[in-house]
């Protein structure tokens, strides 16, 4: 899983193809991520003390972790990754066509 949070994602199938947004939650453990103001799906909730009628809210759901691609701002687009360990010993996620560290 090369995507963390606060990642900046395009995503590149779906209905929602073309979409950008930062990246909200990462769950590795079924290869899906939640981006910000993409892929809203209905919930229905029940009622609570702050909404006593339930009802129904808008939650961004999770998309599977192929279906988006990171996003290079020097390229401007979504862009495959390399990831590379530097003189320093960090390992770093670089952009595979300007190779700027996006880390
Ligand atoms: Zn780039």
């Amino acid at each position: 899983m090369y995507i963390k949070k606060g990642d900046t994602v395009m995503v590149l199938a779906g209905k929602e193809k073309g979409k950008t947004g930062k990246v909200l939650k990462v769950n590795p453990k079924d290869n899906t991520v939640v981006v910000e103001k993409v892929n809203f799906i209905k919930r229905h909730t029940r009622p609570t003390k702050r909404a006593p009628q339930g009802g129904i809210i808008e939650k961004e759901g999770p998309l599977h972790v192929a279906k988006v691609n990171l996003v290079c701002p020097k390229c401007n687009t979504h862009v495959r990754i390399r990831k590379r360990v530097l003189e320093d010993g960090r390992k770093v996620r670089t952009c595979v066509k300007c190779s700027e560290i996006l880390d």
